[in-house]
C-alpha cells in the first residue's frame, strides 16, 4: 500500500500562565493511502492534540509531518492534504435542514456545483437520509444525525477522514451498529482514516491497525495489525471471534500496563 502520512518525532507542549502542559511525546507512526488507523488512548492522554496536528489546526514544537512524501511546514489553509473532520457532537445546525446542513462544508468553501450538489444528494441516498433532507436534525435519531454528519464531511471529498471519538454521544446498542456502518462506509468509499477512541472494543471491531498511546504526554506504546477472516459489517459476529479476544486481551495488557513502552506486532 502506498504511504499516505508520516509523523516523525512529534512532540507538543501546551503553554500557559500556569506553565507547561506537555501533550505528546516523540509520537512517529505512518499510514498507508486506504487504511482505517484507530488509536486509543486513556482520557486527557493527548489524542486530540495529535489529531489537531495533523488537521493541521496546531504546528508541531519538535518533529515533522509528510504527506505523500511531501514535507509539511504550514499546515493551513494551502495545505495539499484535504482532511474532513468528524467530532463527537454531530454540530449539526437545528436551524437548518439535513439537506442545508450536509452542503455547509460546500458553502464554506464556496464549492456549491451542480456537480457537488448532485453528489451530496447520492450520498443522501445511498444512506437512507434522502427522504429526510427537509426535514430538522432534531427529527432525526442520533444515528441518523452521525450519517449527516458524515455526509457532510464526505461532501468536500476529503483524502483523510479524522475522527474524533465520534461516537461518544451515541447510546451503547445503537454505537454498536453506527460504528460499524460509517467504517463500512469510509471502507467502501477506499477513503484513509484515523479513528480516536476511548473505546479498545471499538478500535479492534473497526481498524485494520490500532496505535495504543501511554497517558499524558502520549507516546506510543504499541502498534498491532488487526485481521479478521469474518465480515466487518457485522459488529456482534466479530466480537465473538476468538481473534477478537485475543486481540483485545493483548491490547488490554498494554493500555493498562504503566511500564514504559513496548513494541510488539
Ligand atoms: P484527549 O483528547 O486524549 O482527551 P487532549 O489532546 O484534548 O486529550 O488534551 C491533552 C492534554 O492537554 C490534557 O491534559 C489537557 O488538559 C491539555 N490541554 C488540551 N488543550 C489545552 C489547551 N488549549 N491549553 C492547555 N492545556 C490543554
Ligand atoms: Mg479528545
Amino acid at each position: 500500500m502506498e504511504l499516505l502520512l508520516s509523523l516523525q518525532d512529534i512532540s507538543y507542549a501546551y503553554h500557559n500562565l500556569k506553565g507547561e502542559t506537555p501533550a505528546l511525546s516523540h509520537i512517529s507512526f505512518e499510514v498507508s493511502q486506504g487504511e482505517f488507523l484507530a488509536i486509543v488512548g486513556p482520557s486527557g492522554c493527548g489524542k486530540s492534540t495529535l489529531l489537531s496536528i495533523i488537521a493541521g489546526l496546531l504546528m508541531p514544537e519538535e518533529g515533522s509531518l509528510f504527506y505523500k512524501g511531501q514535507y509539511i511546514t504550514d499546515c493551513g489553509s494551502n495545505s495539499v492534504m484535504k482532511v474532513g473532520y468528524m467530532l463527537q457532537r454531530d454540530h449539526l445546525f437545528e436551524w437548518r435542514t439535513i439537506y442545508r446542513n450536509v452542503i455547509l462544508g460546500l458553502e464554506l468553501n464556496r464549492a456549491v456545483t451542480k456537480e457537488n450538489r448532485d453528489y451530496v444528494l447520492k450520498l443522501l441516498a445511498d444512506y437512507d437520509l434522502y427522504a429526510f433532507k427537509d426535514k430538522k436534525p432534531s427529527e432525526l435519531s442520533g444515528g441518523m444525525r452521525q450519517r449527516a454528519a458524515l455526509i457532510r464531511t464526505m461532501a468536500i471529498h476529503p483524502d483523510l477522514f479524522l475522527l474524533d471519538e465520534p461516537f461518544s454521544a451515541l447510546d451503547s446498542q445503537t454505537r454498536l451498529n453506527v460504528s460499524a456502518d460509517i467504517a463500512q462506509i469510509i471502507r467502501g468509499t477506499n477513503k484513509t482514516a484515523i479513528l480516536i477512541t476511548h473505546d479498545l472494543s471499538e478500535a479492534i471491531t473497526l481498524a485494520d491497525r490500532v496505535l495504543v498511546l501511554s497517558k499524558r504526554p502520549a507516546c506510543v506504546k504499541c502498534e498491532m495489525s488487526i485481521h479478521f477472516d469474518t465480515d466487518r459489517s457485522d459488529p456482534l459476529a466479530i466480537r465473538s471471534t476468538a481473534e477478537y479476544q485475543l486481540y483485545f486481551n493483548q491490547l488490554w495488557e498494554v493500555l493498562t500496563n504503566e511500564q514504559p513502552a513496548v513494541q510488539t506486532g
